[in-house]
């Protein structure tokens, strides 16, 4: 099975590749923009488990490319912390003089490609000295969205990859309580399992309005779907605080009162593509060939074996 096969199978792997998207994942923001307006009047954005970088270029399309606003190459600078290496890419979007405040910072376990007027950290989201790193870029200013679409490694137990998964957006939402301005929007990629009305009810206790959203990018097979978080309303007298958790935190109520039923939106255009369709090539010598992928691994988990291999 090649890479024309699965250009087949599945249409945005391929619109992505077309299109100069590093994953098909661009296709999911996009069209959650176009149902919830997620990039209007934003200029401090944190996206989450970012790499390999499609939500970043998408961001990096609408806060300078779409504004006429000259981005920089982006630029990757390597530094020292916790547990290895973190890098650090500097935009040089700042140093313009129309667009000072736009800021985007990107963080993930894997190092990313430099991406134009991106800042990539390259760290843990669960890990706390990772907070600071992300408010340091900013200068203490409140970023206005986060986005993550964070994923851990699959392991097949399924009851363990629904726990991690789980973990991994509770540890977004708590970065998210500390690095968002009050009326902020947060995005977070969730399974919908079995407690997933619990966590919609806590959300609602954080944000005026909590919706399910599926684009049409993401396959209707998966579980998967996007919590869409929007104006963000930390209680008076509440401060959030990474050591003891967003949820247990003593302070924030949980009142049966405030129960919340989050709606489900399908979003993104009817009239495009469906991911779980096959559609047919073009074919005929010379009319189509198939492209490689936008950027390759920088770090795949993979590269120490095919190394070995190649030293036979
Ligand atoms: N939004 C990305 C894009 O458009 O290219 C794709 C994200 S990918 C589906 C999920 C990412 O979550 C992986 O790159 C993985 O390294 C990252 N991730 C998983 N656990 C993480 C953690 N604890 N801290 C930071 N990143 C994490």
């Amino acid at each position: 099975m090649g890479k024309s096969s699965k250009d087949k199978r599945d249409i945005y792997y391929r619109k992505a590749k077309e299109e100069g998207w590093r994953a098909r994942s661009a296709f999911k923001l996009l069209q959650l923009d176009q149902q919830f307006h997620l990039f209007d009047g934003v200029q401090r954005v944190v996206d989450l488990c970012a790499a390999p970088g499609s939500w970043s270029q998408v961001l990096s399309r609408e806060l300078f490319e779409k504004r006429g606003i000259e981005a920089g190459s982006g630029k990757t600078v390597a530094g020292s912390t916790f547990g290895g290496k973190v890098v650090t890419g500097e935009s040089t979007a700042q140093k313009s003089s129309t667009m000072e405040k736009a800021k985007i910072v990107s963080v993930d376990l894997q190092p990313m490609a430099p991406i134009a007027g991106v800042t990539t950290i390259q760290a843990d989201i669960t890990h706390p000295q990772t907070l600071k790193m992300i408010l340091d870029e900013f200068g203490g200013e409140p970023a206005d969205f986060v986005c993550s679409d964070g994923a851990p490694d699959v392991t097949g137990l399924h009851d363990l990859d629904e726990y991690t998964q789980a973990q991994l957006i509770l540890s977004a939402l708590q970065l998210t309580t500390q690095l968002l301005r009050p009326g902020g929007n947060f995005v977070a990629k969730i399974f919908r399992g079995r407690d997933i009305d619990l966590m919609y009810f806590q959300l609602g206790l954080l944000f005026e309005q909590v919706t399910c959203a599926k684009p049409r990018s993401s396959r209707g097979s998966s579980l998967e779907s996007f919590i869409v978080c929007q104006g963000y309303k930390p209680r008076s007298g509440w401060s959030p605080d990474l050591a003891t958790g967003v949820m247990v935190n003593k302070e924030l109520p949980l009142p049966i009162s405030e129960r919340v039923v989050a709606p489900f939106v399908a979003c993104g255009d009817l009239s495009e593509y469906d991911s779980d369709a096959t559609y047919t090539l073009p074919s005929g010598e010379g009319v189509r060939v198939s492209l490689d992928p936008v950027q390759s691994p920088t770090c795949p988990p993979y590269k120490r074996a095919v190394e070995m291999k190649r030293k036979n």
